[in-house]
């Protein structure tokens, strides 16, 4: 006793923000609008698909890369919402959710001494899966309300050492959608320094206001460059079932496949045949999902900015966040930390997506992937404590 065990690379990660709040929220009964998952399960038909093949089976491992029908189906996906044909021999390769996807990539591509450039505020699971990888993190912050991509220090922070950078699009927390051109830039970037684009495109499915998602697959420069890390989490509503996919030219699956290999082997069979069959669904699902979405952002935001919040409008994304100093806050943790037990909703402070905790620190991200009725409630608590 009394040696840490914990390996150093992890030490400076404590428990996952998202665990913490959502045990606050259980704790006071708060309504959670903390963890982003909904409280509705996706399509019917899905869920009876993936309960038919457990009943007849087989349940037994399948291939490391994935079935055949999930990664045709990813193919047929890639062709169908953004042109851009894809092998599913060699190109896909589905994965324990993107989450793993993410850990297969890292962990498949990157010597230690490598460098990553992460973009701030950064989704919780980039810095500690790059530490494993012992690659040492170069972070650039977004700029300004915009979040803004600051292009001459992002091509200061490139250099030999450089050997991917990560793109979440949309953007989780900051609920940021890149457009083309810097996408672009980035390629440039990639390109010049013969490193790797990592894209996390598990919100590809909701962009906003006539906004479009450019996959980083179709930003010239990129085909054989980027790793696309995408899940069937947001787009079906099934975040338990952790079904995700990476689609990269071969030789980079190759790299993928070697990891993936050696962490869960393979996904779970049964629940990736009813995904290959949710992905084939028509355009109207896709249309209503995004429609929806858009319904209870306007719910959550107006009602927010009504209280007072100055509620950024997300780009894209199931988040929307708020400066917390138009209702004389300034510390997002002390927010976050009284707020389930004050005005029993939850929330998630967006610090701790930043290296340096002293930025942010005025942002709470609130998630509107809920009922109706649960926003509602949660609109009503919070108009009690701040209307
Ligand atoms: N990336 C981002 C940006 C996320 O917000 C999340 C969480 N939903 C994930 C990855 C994890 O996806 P999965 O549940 O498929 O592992
Ligand atoms: N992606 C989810 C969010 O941002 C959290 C997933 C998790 O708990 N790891 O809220």
């Amino acid at each position: 006793m009394g040696k840490e065990l914990v390996v150093e690379a992890l030490r400076p990660f404590g428990t996952s923000i998202f665990t913490e709040m959502s045990v606050l929220a259980n704790t006071h009964g708060a309504i959670n609008l903390s963890q982003g998952f909904p409280d509705f399960d996706g399509p019917m038909e899905i869920r009876a698909r993936a309960s038919d093949a457990i009943l007849r089976g087989p349940n037994q491992y399948v291939l490391s890369h994935g079935i055949p029908a999930l990664r045709r189906a990813v193919a047929r996906k890639m062709k169908r919402f953004y042109g851009v044909e894809v092998d599913p021999e060699t190109e896909v390769t589905v994965t324990s959710g993107a989450t793993e996807g993410l850990c297969a990539t890292l962990l498949g591509i990157l010597e230690p001494g490598d460098e990553v450039i992460l973009l701030e505020p950064c989704y919780d699971v980039y810095p500690p899966l790059s530490a494993m990888a012992h690659a040492r993190i170069r972070y650039v912050s977004l700029e300004g309300p915009e979040f803004a991509l600051p292009r001459e220090e992002l091509a200061r922070t490139f250099g030999a050492r450089t050997k991917a950078i990560i793109i979440n699009n949309p953007q989780n927390p900051c609920c940021k959608v890149f457009s083309r051109e810097e996408l672009q830039f980035i390629g440039g970037l990639c390109a010049k320094h013969d490193a790797y684009a990592v894209g996390d495109e598990v919100y590809e499915h909701l962009v906003y206001d006539g906004g479009r998602h450019v996959t980083l697959l179709d930003v010239d420069g990129l085909r054989d460059r980027a790793f696309v890390i995408s899940s069937t989490a947001k787009t079906f509503s099934m975040t338990g079932w952790k079904v995700g996919y990476v689609i990269a030219a071969p030789e980079l699956s190759r790299a993928v496949r070697m990891s993936h290999q050696f962490i869960t082997f393979c996904g779970q069979a049964p629940l990736q045949e009813a995904m290959a069959f949710a992905m084939g669904f028509p355009d109207a699902y896709y249309k209503g999902l995004l429609s929806d979405y858009v319904t209870r952002r306007d719910r959550l935001s107006g009602a927010l900015s009504e209280m007072g919040f100055k509620v950024y409008a997300p780009q894209g994304t199931y988040y929307l966040i708020v400066d917390i100093r138009s209702l004389g806050f300034d510390d997002d943790v002390e927010f976050c930390r009284m707020l389930p037990g004050k005005a029993g909703v939850a929330a998630i402070p967006c610090s701790c997506f930043w290296n340096n905790r002293r930025r942010g620190r005025e942002l709470v991200r609130f998630c509107f992937c809920k009922k109706d009725e649960t926003l509602d409630e949660a609109i009503e608590r919070l108009g009690k404590w701040f209307g």
